[in-house]
């Protein structure tokens, strides 16, 4: 059975990236009938920021891919917070060093920084291998008595996997393919610190294992550690999970990877909800399928012009082997466009619930202030509108009268015979008994016809008195809506 998971640090709030990972993850699992788990890797206690967990979980479930197991989910696995596993651990470092795939090492960080520092006056990069070890404070250089004296001594010391030298990897990857990778390039990394706890390779290694994870889905920055955590396998004895390498997601405009900053200077949100000063996708009124459907595009494509796609959609059509390998370019415009499209889909009754206090800052009529009459706005303006948010600017003149008109419209439209028209018209207007959009269309046609008017003379003006402006949809639709008297009262308004 596919078991895939997410496996986040509660270092901060989740950004689009990791909803992207997220999403990724989720429609593997659900394609192939599979389980998606929640994992939090919080082993560093230092970066672990309070609120981020929490976060975590609400935005997986606002953006509607809830996760199958995981933290608050058990599922037979748990627990799922790294943490609470924590002396799980030890034994399995332990067992690498009785295998010989892992020494103890008692540098401190000075004497670190010293060999650093020495390697780089020499232009090189110091690299924690086998051309190095002997000269450093490690078990490989000591006696197994001086070994077991200092952990004796309590000295502190760190576990770091051996790497081998001189041979060649032969690494595989769902999204890249093979990758060579030569072991006399690679450092042998800490996997468990004297504080009692395991790094992040080792513990994401033995609970990918203990999880029975099948898929290992990922972000590109971890492609890096592939190579270890691939001789951590092999070492332990283990089958390795299947990896896929997501590509990064890049900057709108120039180059490298898509950052918060990114999304502050250009003014677009990079978290899904709110943190801190940062606003996110939902407050700025991003419906999620929107959200999910231009993640799943990133990086993603489905080999067809199909842009719009529902989640279930998504699981049936999605595939590793339509993942590119190239950087993804993120495009705040392209998110505009599918809330757009996810608007107008939205049924007209929801979104006038969401729009009614907004229309209960500006007016107290009551006429105007109840779901029927907000819907039947919603419904004649939504076309035009990104987010609710932009209802008001686009409606305003069906619920208050308007109190100023647009300049410009207003010198070109006024004219010498405009005033006697338009006085004429709240006659006619005035007799209409059955003042729906269709019949006061025809009267006031009719009239425009008996009369010999041009369109020009009497509709342009008609707009501007009621509306205040040249926008809006059907002018005769917005007489029916704002009705009789006060189609009559705005046009007696702007004559004065
Ligand atoms: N804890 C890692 C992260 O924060 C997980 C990486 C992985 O999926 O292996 O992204």
């Amino acid at each position: 059975k596919v078991r895939v998971r997410f496996a986040p640090s509660p270092t901060g709030p989740l950004h689009i990236g990791g909803v992207r990972t997220a999403l990724f993850n989720y429609l593997f699992a659900k394609k192939h009938g599979g389980d998606f788990i929640l994992r939090i890797e919080d082993t560093d206690q230092n970066r672990y920021v309070e609120g981020a967990e929490q976060y975590i979980i609400d935005a997986l479930n606002w953006c509607g891919i809830p996760f199958d197991e995981g933290v608050g989910k058990e599922g037979g696995f748990g627990p799922y917070r790294q943490s609470e596993r924590k002396t799980l651990y030890k034994k399995y470092a332990d067992h690498l060093i009785a295998n010989g795939k892992a020494y103890y090492a008692f540098d401190t960080s000075e004497s670190l920084d010293a060999h650093r520092k020495e390697h780089e006056e020499k232009g090189k990069t110091f690299i924690y291998n086998w051309h190095n070890r002997l000269k450093l404070d490690n078990s490989l250089s000591l006696m197994p008595e001086e070994v077991k004296e200092r952990l004796a001594n309590g000295d502190d010391y760190v576990i770091r996997f051996l790497t081998p030298p001189d041979e060649k990897l032969q690494l595989q990857d769902l999204i890249r393919g093979t990758i060579q990778i030569d072991t006399n390039v690679l450092d042998d990394k800490v996997l468990f610190k004297s504080d009692g706890m395991p790094t992040y390779h080792l513990a994401n290694i033995v609970d990918d294992h203990l999880m029975e994870i099948t898929h290992v889905i990922r972000g590109e920055e971890w492609l890096p550690s592939l190579a270890l955590h691939k001789q951590l396998y092999d070492a332990f004895g283990w089958t390795a999970p299947e990896f896929a390498h997501l590509p990064l997601i890049m900057k709108p405009v120039g180059k490298g990877k898509l950052s918060k900053r990114d999304g502050e200077k250009m003014g677009f949100p990079v978290f899904p909800l709110s943190w801190n000063d940062s606003v996110g996708y939902k407050e700025s009124g991003y419906f999620p399928e929107a959200v999910v459907n231009f993640l799943a595009l990133l990086g993603w494509n489905p080999g067809t012009e199909q842009e719009l796609f529902s989640l279930d959609e998504l699981v049936k059509t999605f595939s590793l082997d339509r993942v590119n390998k190239s950087g993804a370019r993120f495009d705040p415009e392209k998110t505009k466009w599918y809330n757009q499209h996810y608007l107008q889909e939205t049924a007209n009754a929801e979104l006038a619930a969401s729009f009614l206090p907004m229309v209960k800052e500006h007016t107290t009529d009551e006429d105007k202030i109840n779901l029927e009459y907000v819907t039947k706005v919603v419904s004649l303006i939504k076309e035009r509108a990104v987010f609710v948010s932009d209802f008001w600017d686009l409606s305003d003149y069906f619920f208050v009268a308007p109190t100023e008109y647009n300049a410009k419209a207003a010198k070109k439209q006024w004219k010498e015979d405009t005033a006697v028209i338009m006085n004429e018209l709240i006659s006619v207007i005035d007799s209409i008994e059955d003042f729906s959009s269709e019949n006061s269309e025809t009267i006031v046609k009719e009239w425009i016809a008996e009369k010999e008017l041009s369109f020009g003379k009497v509709m342009p003006p008609l707009r501007l008195f009621l509306v205040g402006d040249m926008k809006g949809p059907h002018i005769f639709d917005i007489m029916a809506m704002v009705g009789k008297e006060e189609s009559i009262a705005r046009i007696k308004t702007a004559l004065e």
